[in-house]
């Protein structure tokens, strides 16, 4: 039997209690599927600084580097605000170190959760869609002049890292519902000019998939007002990163989503979206659907096994769809009482 080295990293605040809670959620999918995993774990961000000086130790990385897949819970907190060295630092420390070029995001309106979206019941009704993002290129990492009275931010991509991302979504979309939606602004940018012809030809390779293309002003508007029209949404850094966090509001609460991020081959790490929430800490009050998500996630991109990926996936909607509810979505459950409750619908699944 494969034994799959999972490395966790739960971090700060209710990094821990939502990371033992997936972590719990992993050890039942294990026994359901005959599956064998091994926990490691490390300090990353402020329980990094205060374990070895530095938010991303060496040993945690070279951990990282030898696992199968990282689960990350959450970094940062008040106590480090004036720190030299910042927690958040060790993210990013993190992705570079391993190579991830690719973010994924999955929004879901959740059975039984439609009245907690901002937008109305009838125009969230199945919105289930997967935002997957570049991240090492773009405005964010393109040559940079800052004057007094001028400042630019180049803007640049290759074919080969439109390529890459491209890859990424269609072959998520393959396991979805077979549609790529790839945003951009081909009207105005040379780099969403490339992004478009790369997306296009890489769509060759892929006929079962159909493929739109949208500029991203049209996208932004789309996303509120027809959320379920999506499938797989593609697009760069900034665009991703704009679009990911609306995208994120029509969920209903920042604690029910997940993400996963991939390089080419190696470990990926997976996470939940919100922060550290050091008002929620140490009191068992946390959503862990996030972090469960994430495990989900993990299962699906980082370990190649969807089955398992799919069961906690439906076990983590019924428990939601069955109305336990953590107090972000006006309910009293605590946190371990939901990742147990997420447990037993998977042992029942046997
Ligand atoms: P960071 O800078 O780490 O992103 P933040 O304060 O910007 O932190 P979060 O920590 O994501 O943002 O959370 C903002 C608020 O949302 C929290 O204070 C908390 O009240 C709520 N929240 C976040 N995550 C959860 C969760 N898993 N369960 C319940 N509520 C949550
Ligand atoms: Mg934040």
């Amino acid at each position: 039997m494969t034994r799959h080295r999972i490395l966790l990293l739960p971090g700060d605040g209710i990094g821990p209690e939502v990371t033992a809670a997936a972590r719990q959620c992993l050890e039942a999918v294990a026994a359901g599927f005959d599956l064998s995993f091994a926990f490691d774990e490390a300090p990353v961000g402020g329980a990094g600084i205060e374990a070895c000086g530095e938010p991303l130790p060496a040993e945690t990385l070279h951990r990282a580097r030898t696992s199968d897949a990282v689960l990350l819970g959450a970094v940062g907190g008040p106590a480090w605000d004036a720190a030299p060295r910042r927690p958040e630092a060790g993210l990013l420390a993190l992705r570079r170190g391993l190579g991830l070029f690719a973010n994924l995001r999955p929004v879901k309106v959740f059975e039984g959760l439609e009245d907690l979206s901002p937008l109305k019941r009838d125009r969230v009704v199945g919105a289930d869609l997967l935002i997957v993002r570049e991240l090492t290129g773009g405005l964010y990492f393109g040559e940079k002049r800052e004057g007094e009275y001028e400042a630019f931010d180049g803007c640049a991509y290759t074919r080969e890292e439109v390529e890459r991302i491209a890859r990424v979504a269609f072959e998520a979309a393959g396991q979805r519902r077979g549609r790529v939606t790839s945003v951009d602004k081909a009207n105005v940018l040379a780099t969403s000019r490339l992004w478009r012809r790369t997306v296009e030809d890489h769509a060759q390779a892929w006929p079962e998939i159909a493929l739109d293309h949208l500029y991203v002003d049209a996208a932004a508007m789309t996303l509120v007002t027809q959320p379920a029209r999506f499938d797989v949404v593609l697009t760069e850094n900034l665009f991703g990163d704009i679009l990911s966090d609306e995208a994120a509001v029509i969920a209903g609460s920042i604690g029910l989503l997940g993400s996963a991020s991939l390089g080419a081959g190696g470990p990926g790490v997976f996470e939940p979206v919100h922060g550290s929430a050091p008002d929620l800490a140490g009191r068992d009050i946390a959503n862990p659907a996030g972090a469960i998500a994430s495990a989900a996630l993990l299962l699906r991109h980082g370990l190649g096994l969807p089955g398992p990926a799919q069961a906690l996936d439906a076990a983590l909607a019924d428990t939601l769809r069955a109305g336990v509810r953590t107090l972000d979505l006006g309910g009293v459950t605590s946190c371990t009482r939901f990742a147990a409750s997420v447990c037993e619908r998977l042992d029942r699944a046997d």
